[in-house]
């Protein structure tokens, strides 16, 4: 990998080209099955995928894998799409469903039938699984397992025809009870399914099993390359049979597998995860705390962070734990160089500068990215009356507190020094204003700016400033690896601190007149946000994305 600068899947389609395989044609899938929406994991698989294709001049296609109508929606066929542009990529004409290939499987499965392949088990899914054996110890034949060939294709043929109910047949593949991969243990290729489908509708009433549909449709599509994840290692010699049963050898699609994308702190399993949505335990797939692809989208990552991260942990052949942290530095090493620099205060405290024209206004200019020159810059207002945030200020502060106390000098960011020079409080002690100074000769770009003071404070003016709310976003779940806690409910394990809404910060004109949904910003000395698409005309909602810096790490 060091040399080439390829993958190992990369390195082998670099060496399928050079030796001229099918054509010296590449051609890869992205397989989702439209249960639910994408997360972080499958955003491997689609850089894998389409990157392959993008590298090496092929073909990507993206083929919902709908076999199995009960769970699947026409909801996540679009969502799916909607995140795979997201992230940078395109299937061009390229898309396709499985269902597109009912027929031709159904066809094939008549024809297995036929050559005495297949047959009709009328056992229930217990006793098929009983039969089945162990690794060391060879299964038993069913009891079906010789019916004649007349009697299995009238009853598969009716089966489709829906005369029977859901769980009383099922087509098996006539293999190896024997053999030392289970998969071959006459594995099920069609069971009866009587929930409509989200496309075909009631046309079907049997529905092929993901190992006799998947080999099949990459053959029938033209695929190459078909790359999974490591558990399916154990299936690519089934996937060799049934497309051994249609190739007559100039073209074969290849199985290759490579590490699925585990995080700490987070769950990737579709049904938890559906879970956790089914039971509002967060608001929704798009919720900001979820590993999703909308999730990560609606809290503010960009599509760079994420690929990014997904580089940096590169693909093996080895099941690995990823650390969330890795994600989060990829995100704030994005946002750093992105995001536009804007001023807000998440618990204000006012400032009166006693020394200001009661009714001035002055404008100073600041810079949007000092990590980016053609970001440019906006106007901000000063004016006597500011907001800075409660914990910049103490009045009584320890040794090394460089920001403002009695006495003492801060700079405010972008515009004077200030001196403190008294504070208000109420009747019960809780200080309501700072009383300060400005030295005139101080303003940014003067001569006297240059003088030394220790501390920077970000500011808003309070007139001017907007009212917003702000979400505060922390780790899903209190556990490292909630997959791992086998004996505890995983909802047990949830952070109860992930979301803290703080109302009332201020943010500065400039980020009312500006944000979108999705544009990054950078609360200075704060964090990176973004606005919620909760928001309105009325009220701004920004969701924290990160913090500015790692928090957990000491
Ligand atoms: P689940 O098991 O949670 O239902 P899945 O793997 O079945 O998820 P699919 O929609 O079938 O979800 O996945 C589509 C593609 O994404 C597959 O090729 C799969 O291997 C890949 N994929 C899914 N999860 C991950 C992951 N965590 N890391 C890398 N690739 C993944
Ligand atoms: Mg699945
Ligand atoms: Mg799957």
């Amino acid at each position: 990998e060091e040399k080439t600068g390829l993958n190992f899947v990369e390195q082998i389609v670099a060496d399928d080209i050079k030796e001229g395989k099918n054509g010296g044609r590449v051609q890869t899938r992205f397989p989702p099955e439209p249960n639910g929406y994408l997360h972080i994991g499958h955003a491997k698989a689609i850089c894998m995928d389409f990157g392959i294709a993008e590298k090496f001049g092929g073909k990507c296609f993206l083929r919902f894998d709908d076999t199995n109508p009960i769970k699947e929606d026409t909801e996540y066929v679009d969502a799916i799409m909607e995140d795979i542009h997201w992230l940078g990529f395109d299937w061009g004409d390229n898309l396709r469903y499985a269902s597109d290939y009912f027929q031709k499987l159904y066809d094939l499965a008549e024809r297995l039938i036929k050559e005495g392949k297949a047959y009709v088990d009328h056992q229930t899914s217990e006793e098929i699984a009983r039969q089945k054996g162990t690794p060391t110890q060879a299964g038993v034949a069913s009891p079906c397992r010789d019916r004649p060939v007349e009697e299995n294709l009238d009853l598969f043929r009716r089966m489709n025809a829906g005369e029977f109910d859901e769980g009383t047949y099922v087509l098996r593949a006539k293999i190896d009870m024997a053999s030392p991969n289970m998969h071959f243990r006459d594995p099920i290729m069609y069971r009866i399914i009587k929930t409509p489908h989200h496309r075909t509708g009631t046309k079907w009433n049997v529905y092929p099993m993901y190992d006799f549909a998947h080999g099949q449709s990459d053959f029938f599509e033209g695929v190459t390359h078909s790359i999974c994840t490591l558990e399916f290692v154990p299936h690519r010699p089934l996937y060799d049979y049934f497309v051994d049963e249609l190739t007559d050898g100039t073209y074969r699609p290849r199985q290759y597998e490579f590490n699925r994308l585990n995080l700490t702190y987070t769950v990737m399993s579709k049904r938890k995860l559906l879970q956790l949505v089914k039971e509002g335990l967060v608001a929704g797939w798009d919720d900001p705390r979820m590993p999703t692809i909308s999730g990560m989208r609606r809290r503010g990552f960009t599509p760079e962070s994420v690929k990014n991260f997904i580089n940096m942990i590169g693909y093996t052949k080895f099941e690995a734990l990823n650390s969330i942290s890795l994600l989060e530095h990829a995100v704030r090493d994005n946002l750093n160089q992105v995001a536009t620099r804007v001023m807000a205060v998440m618990n204000p405290v006012k400032v009166v500068i006693t020394n200001y024209p009661e009714d001035k206004v002055e404008m100073v200019e600041m810079e949007n990215n000092p990590e980016d020159s053609a970001a440019g810059s906006h106007q901000m207002p000063f004016s006597r009356e500011i907001y800075i945030e409660r914990d910049d200020f103490m009045e009584n502060p320890p040794k090394k507190f460089f920001r403002l106390a009695p006495g003492g000098e801060v700079r405010l960011k972008g515009a004077y020094i200030v001196m403190c020079t008294d504070v208000v409080k109420d009747a019960d002690g809780n200080i309501t204003e700072i009383h300060c100074t400005y030295d005139p000769e101080t303003r940014s770009g003067m001569p006297g700016s240059m003088r030394k003071v220790k501390g920077t404070l970000h500011w808003v003016s309070a007139k001017h400033a907007v009212d917003a709310s702000a979400r505060l976003y922390d780790r899903l779940f209190a556990v490292e690896n909630p997959a791992e806690e086998k004996d505890r409910d995983f909802r047990e394990l949830l952070n109860p601190d992930s979301l803290k809404v703080v109302d009332g910060i201020k943010v500065e004109p400039f980020v009312a007149e500006s944000a979108k949904v999705g544009m990054p910003l950078q609360f200075q000395r704060i964090g990176y946000f973004t606005l919620d698409p909760d928001s309105d005309s009325s009220h701004m909602i920004f969701n924290r994305t990160m913090q500015l810096k790692d928090t957990w790490e000491k």
